[in-house]
């Protein structure tokens, strides 16, 4: 099949029974639940885009696994000018849609471990994720990344942890699998997902060999339970409130796994806890390149919001505006040349796959995020306190006071009171919001923290060649 449709997409959701908490009620059926309308909205795009002859060439690939076209999202970038295309399509998307999934390149960088533990041990992991890739293909599935464990007490190691389960571990290994036991945190979207993918969270040390565990499984697989909040949108939405919140944004997870059985050919890593290591390195730049894209695309909204309610209001001209935007720009440019560089600098793993770099995507993404967090507020500066004072809809609706709002909202002539309105909501959503917070929260702490970055920065730039340049310099031996 290759390419699904959005309409075939929830009829294989429907047919799945997942176990979720949501609202305060267990549920399985997550289609008709209007927790998930805006979750579903989100994934419907990536198949109406693979669809859209429009589109199609930027959301479609070939595979050589199954000589088909297939999706952005199952789709292997086996060569730098594949990845430069995707993060293109994503600063481009991002601008106007704010998310791709930028988590998703995670199970790529599982192509080059699983290689490096095969050649290392003579295992056949590799092979069991190429299989598991051409299944994704051939049927066009999404999955969702468990990556993150609830960690307990973050000076402690895995195994140290008062409760074993705080990270998720092999508890038994039988000979047709291994039952694991444990918690995946902040899994994005997983139940509107046919897969869950797992790997380790950090570097990991032989007492911790059981953590060393990655794997697939479908979302519905028994054991498996996701405490689950609904997107940060309303339930319903407002016609003039929520222009973004209303249709973008993902259910966030807290999933479960209780004593879970997973069938050998799905497993990808089971104690080979010196290839964490490995993870880490391929993992960070990656996740990295993409979300730098990501955080400069999510800064060009802010620079065109900024811009034209600055039009709106008057003070376009003014040097402070001007001034303010070109600091946005610069940032926005930093993170995306960070991004683009990181893949220009890309080094061939022998698995087939690029390995972007990693100080460069770091420090791109370290950069252009803090800035970002920043310019949610200089944009309520330049949109003036009317982004969190102004009426509600209800009272631009009701004509008794919509004669005084379109009197007294007014910003320059020649601009209809509504559209000032508009553009003030679309910003109150972005800035003033819960999807506004959740913005921040994105931008912070999402494919790893700042501090992570600082780290990876640290530990790939070379240091000790800068040394040898000054020692040189200063005639040093
Ligand atoms: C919107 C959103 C979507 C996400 N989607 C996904 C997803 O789909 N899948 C997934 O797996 N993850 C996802 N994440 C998780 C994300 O990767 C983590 O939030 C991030 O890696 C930080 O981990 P944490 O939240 O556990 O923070 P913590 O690890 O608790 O960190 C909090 C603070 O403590 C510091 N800290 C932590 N440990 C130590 C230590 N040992 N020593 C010193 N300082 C320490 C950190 O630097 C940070 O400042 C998502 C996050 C967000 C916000």
């Amino acid at each position: 099949m290759g390419i699904m449709t959005s309409e075939a997409y929830l009829a294989s959701l429907a047919k799945q029974k997942p176990v979720v908490y949501i609202g305060g009620e267990k549920i399985h059926d997550v289609v008709h639940s209007p927790y998930f309308r805006i979750s579903l909205e989100e994934m419907c795009k990536f198949y109406d885009w693979a669809n859209d002859e429009r589109t199609a060439a930027d959301f479609t690939f070939r595979s050589h696994l199954i000589d088909e076209r297939v999706s952005f999202w199952t789709h292997l970038r086996e060569t730098p000018e594949d990845v430069r295309r995707m993060i293109e399509v994503m600063k481009a998307q991002n601008a106007r849609h704010f998310c791709s999934m930028c988590m998703i390149t995670g199970l790529n960088v599982l192509w080059a471990v699983t290689y490096d533990i095969d050649r290392a041990r003579g295992t056949c992991y590799h092979e069991r994720l190429k299989a598991f890739f051409r299944e994704l293909q051939t049927n066009d599935f999404r999955y969702c990344m468990g990556v993150m464990d609830p960690k307990g007490d973050r000076s402690l190691a895995p195994s140290a942890q008062a409760d074993p389960d705080l990270y998720l571990r092999v508890v038994e290994r039988k000979t047709d699998g291994i039952v694991v036991n444990g918690a995946k945190l902040h899994t994005s979207n997983a139940p509107v997902t046919h897969f869950i993918f797992t790997c380790p969270s950090g570097v990991l040390t032989e007492a911790d060999r059981d953590y060393a565990v990655s794997f697939a499984v479908p979302v519905d697989t028994p054991g498996i339970t996701y405490i689950t909040r609904p997107a940060p949108g309303p339930l319903t939405s407002r016609t003039l409130e929520n222009p973004v919140s209303g249709h973008i944004g993902f259910v966030e997870c807290l999933t479960v796994f209780d004593h879970v059985f997973i069938p050998w050919e799905r497993v990808f890593m089971c104690g080979e806890w010196e290839f964490t290591k490995n993870l880490i390195q391929y993992f960070s730049p990656y996740v990295r390149m993409c979300k730098g894209t990501c955080t400069s695309a999510r800064t060009d909204i802010l620079i065109g919001a900024a811009a034209l309610i600055s039009q709106y209001n008057g003070t376009a001209r003014a040097s402070h505006i001007r001034s303010k935007l070109t600091d946005m720009m610069i940032a926005s440019e930093i993170g995306w040349g960070c991004a683009l560089a990181s893949v220009a600098k890309s080094v061939m793993h022998p698995s087939g796959i690029p390995i972007p770099d990693s100080s460069v995507a770091n420090a791109g993404l370290y950069h252009s995020r803090l800035r970002f967090i920043g310019f949610l507020g200089t944009l309520q500066e330049i949109a003036g306190g009317i982004v969190t004072t102004m009426p509600a809809e209800t009272e631009c609706l009701n004509e008794a006071s919509r004669a005084y709002i379109d009197k007294y909202l007014k910003g320059v002539d020649g601009v209809p009171t509504e559209d000032r309105l508009k553009l003030l909501y679309f910003i109150q959503d972005l800035t003033a919001s819960r999807f506004g917070g959740y913005l921040t929260a994105s931008a912070v702490c999402a494919g790893g923290t700042p501090e992570t970055n600082r780290v990876e920065v640290f530990r790939n730039y070379d240091l000790p060649q800068k040394i040898r340049n000054v020692k040189e310099l200063c005639r040093l031996a």
